[in-house]
C-alpha cells in the first residue's frame, strides 16, 4: 500500500503545455480515474509518474520519497498501456517472467510468482501459450499480470481496454476493480469514457487542457459539477 503525491507538476513540449500546475494526492489503496478528452494531458501525467517522461517542473512523491528523478526501473510503479505491447515471439510465461529475470530471482520463485499473477487475472495454466494465439481480452490480461508481477506500490493503467469491444471492456473493468481492491493497490486509471470512470473510481479527476478541472467522488462529480465543462463532459453520458 502506498500514497502518491504530485506537487505542481508541469510539462511542456516546445510550444505545447501538456500538463499545467497539477496537484494530486492519492490515498493508500485508492483508485482515481483521470478523465478527460483527447489531448488533455492524461497520458503525460501517467508517463511522468512511471518515469517515462521528465517533468518540466514539479515533484512526484511515493510514500513521501521523491522519485521525480528516478528511472522507471527504480520506481515502485507498474504501468500498462493501451496497446499491450506483448512480445509475440515469447510465451505468456516469458512475457510475464521478463522483469523478474532481470532482477535475477531464483527460477522456482519466478515460476511461483508468474503462476500467481496468471491466476489473479483468470489465466491460470496459460503460461506455455504463445501470446499471438490469445484473444484481445486475454492479451490485456497478460499485460495486466505483467505489470502486477513486480508487485508495484502504484499501478498506472492508460486506457487499457480502449481497443476492446464494449462487452469485454465492461467485464474487464469489473475484474480490474476487483483485483485492485483485493490487493489494495493504489491505482491511477486513465480513460476518456465517463461510464468507465463512474463505474470504477473512488474519485474522478476531470482534466481539461492539462489542468484538473474538478476532483471528487463519482457521485459528487455527477450531481454537483463545478464547471460547465465538467457538466458537459459528464452530461454526454447517456
Ligand atoms: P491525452 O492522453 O489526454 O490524450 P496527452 O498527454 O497524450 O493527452 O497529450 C497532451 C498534450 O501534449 C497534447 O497536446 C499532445 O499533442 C501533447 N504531447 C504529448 N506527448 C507529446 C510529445 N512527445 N511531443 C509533443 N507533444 C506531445
Ligand atoms: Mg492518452
Amino acid at each position: 500500500m502506498a500514497q502518491l503525491t504530485i506537487q505542481n507538476l508541469h510539462k511542456s513540449f516546445a510550444s505545447t503545455t501538456a500538463v499545467d500546475s497539477v496537484n494530486l494526492h492519492v490515498e493508500d489503496g485508492e483508485l482515481i480515474c483521470l478523465l478527460g478528452p483527447s489531448g488533455s494531458g492524461k497520458s503525460t501525467i501517467l508517463r511522468m509518474i512511471g518515469g517515462f517522461e521528465h517533468p518540466t517542473s514539479g515533484a512526484i512523491l511515493i510514500d513521501g520519497e521523491d522519485v521525480t528523478r528516478l528511472p522507471p526501473e527504480r520506481r515502485p510503479t507498474g504501468m500498462m498501456f493501451q496497446s499491450h505491447a506483448l512480445w509475440s515471439h515469447m510465451t505468456v510465461f516469458g512475457n510475464i517472467a521478463f522483469g523478474l529475470k532481470l532482477r535475477r530471482l531464483p527460477k522456482a520463485e519466478i515460476r511461483d510468482k508468474v503462476e500467481s499473477a496468471l491466476e489473479l487475472v483468470g489465466l491460470g495454466g496459460y503460461g506455455t501459450r504463445m501470446t499471438s494465439q490469445l484473444s484481445g481480452g486475454q492479451q490485456q490480461r497478460v499485460a495486466l499480470a505483467r505489470s502486477l508481477v513486480l508487485e508495484p506500490k502504484i499501478l498506472l493503467l492508460d486506457e487499457p481496454f480502449a481497443s476492446l469491444d464494449q462487452h469485454l471492456r465492461e467485464r474487464l473493468r469489473e475484474e480490474v476493480r476487483d483485483i485492485q481492491q483485493r490487493l489494495g493497490i493504489t491505482t491511477l486509471f486513465v480513460t476518456h469514457g465517463q461510464d468507465e470512470a463512474l463505474a470504477m473510481a473512488d474519485r474522478i479527476a476531470v482534466l481539461r487542457d492539462g489542468r484538473i478541472e474538478q476532483i471528487a467522488p463519482a457521485d459528487v462529480i455527477y450531481r454537483e459539477p463545478q464547471t460547465e465543462f465538467v457538466a458537459g463532459f459528464i452530461g454526454t453520458m447517456n
